[in-house]
Formats: C-alpha cells, structure tokens, sequence
C-alpha cells in the first residue's frame, strides 16, 4: 500500500489567555491509502484536535502534515478550504445536519462549492442516499429521522464528493448498539469496497475492532499498542515510521 499521510513533529498548543497549553506534542505517524485506522484515548488527550490538524480544519503551531504528497500545513486559508472541501469528509458524533432540510439537501451542500449543476447535485446526493440505504427517506428532515438515519446522512453528506480521506469524531457515540453496528458497518464498506482511507476517533473498543488497528493518545502524545477496554494506552510512543506497521 502506498502512503497517503506523513505526519512529523506535530504539535499544538493552544493559548488561553497568558496560559499555553501543549494539546499535542511531537507527532509522528504514517498512514497508508486505504487503510481504516482507530484513534482512543481519555477525554481532552487531543484526539478531535489530531483529526481536525489531519482534516484541515485546523493549522498546526509546528511541524509537517503531507498528504498525498502535499504539505497542508502550508497552505493559504483559502487553499486549504479548497484542498478540505475536495479531498475530506468529515463524520462527526451529534451529526451536525441543518435541521430546516431535508435529508436530500443536507447532502446536497458540500456540492455547493463545486462547479456542478443542480440537477447534477441532485443526482450526486441521491446516490450517496442509496449508498448508506435511505433513498427513501430523502425528503424527511432531520428531527423526522432516527439518531442512527442522522448519522447515515451525514455520512452520506462525507462521501458525496468522493473524498479521499474520511475522518470520523467519535461518529458512533451517541447511538445505540444496534444503529452503531449498522454505521460501522457502512463505515467498514467504504473503506473495504470503495477505497476511502478511514481515521476514527473512538471510545467504544467493539467500534475500533472494525478497524485495521488502533492508536492510542495519551496526553498529547502518539502511543500504539494492544487494545485495553479501558480506553488507556497500553505500550510504548511510537516512532516516526512503525505506526502502519501495527496489525492488531
Ligand atoms: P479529545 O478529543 O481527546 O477529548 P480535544 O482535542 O478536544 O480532546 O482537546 C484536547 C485539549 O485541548 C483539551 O484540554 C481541550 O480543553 C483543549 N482545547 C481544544 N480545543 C481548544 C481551543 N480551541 N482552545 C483552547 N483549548 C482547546
Ligand atoms: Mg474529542
């Protein structure tokens, strides 16, 4: 497999006030094309902060992210967005649907900043409906859905610009265990069957079963090792390099 994403002496830090805090603290981690990775760790260790830096929702105060061979971290604000809005789609855990549309047009709205027609929109966000199984529920809103239907449409939103990457926040942590399978298992089918390279954020150790292995944060810093049910890391910090090389 080919890499997708280098990621070197990462951090970030945050500045409240006079106080500076680290919330990552020299990163470093590969990810190869296709590969469906798992990211735990307590509350405030940085995971959402690692996947937005990866997304580019975020700029980092040091170090390099390359993906695809191009260095995000130095990208103009606009570019950024573009290179986001083509190349990322983001799942996140309360679903962050627009509650005045329907299904169709929530999914709909990242082809706003494409150059496609209308009717071209429209039949992009139908087939992503059909993909994550809600064809027929194209015309309800969000508060005439389920939490697990939510949850499929904004995932259907993520891919309907066929993104490369698609980083998902903890996107299971609001269902219960029968619509968290069923997410994960579409989740699983798009990296499997259509080729997208998957970071997930999780709290849940049967969710990150579904990936091919699984990463640990623990204060700001990158550590790999068997999966403990406890959500706390149970090795060594990983090195520039070994982190594809974790087969769980
Ligand atoms: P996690 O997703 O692992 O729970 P986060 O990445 O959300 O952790 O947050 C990591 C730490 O960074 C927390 O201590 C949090 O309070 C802090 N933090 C996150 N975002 C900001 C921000 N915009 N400004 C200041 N501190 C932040
Ligand atoms: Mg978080």
């Amino acid at each position: 497999m080919s890499e997708l994403i280098q990621i070197r002496d990462l951090s970030k830090v945050y500045e409240r006030g006079r106080q500076k805090v680290e919330v990552l603290h020299r990163i470093d981690l590969d990810v190869d094309q296709g590969d469906f990775l798992a990211l735990m760790g307590p509350s405030g260790s940085g995971k959402t902060t690692l996947l937005n830096l990866i997304g580019g929702l975020d700029v980092p105060s040091g170090g390099s992210i390359t993906v695809a061979g191009q260095r995000i971290d130095q990208l103009s604000p606009a570019a950024l967005a573009r290179w986001r809005a083509a190349k990322v789609g983001f799942v996140f855990q309360f679903y962050n649907l627009m509650p005045m549309l329907s299904a169709q047009k929530n999914v709909e709205l990242p082809l706003l900043l494409t150059k496609l027609s209308a009717a071209q929109r429209r039949e992009r966000a139908a087939i992503a409906l059909q993909l994550v199984g809600l064809a027929d529920r194209a015309s309800h809103k969000p508060g005439e859905l389920s939490g697990g239907q939510q949850q499929r449409v904004s995932i259907a939103r993520a891919i309907v610009s066929d993104p490369t990457l698609l980083v998902c926040d903890e996107p299971t942590g609001d269902l219960d265990r029968q619509s968290a399978e069923e997410v994960l298992e579409l989740v699983r089918a798009l990296n499997r069957d259509h080729g997208k390279t998957v970071l997930m954020v999780t709290h849940d150790p049967k969710a990150a079963d579904y990936a091919n292995h699984t990463l640990h944060l623990d204060k700001g810093t990158l550590v790999e090792g068997p999966q403990v049910h406890d959500g706390t890391p149970a090795a060594a910090p990983v090195g520039a390099g070994d982190a594809t090389a974790a087969a769980l």
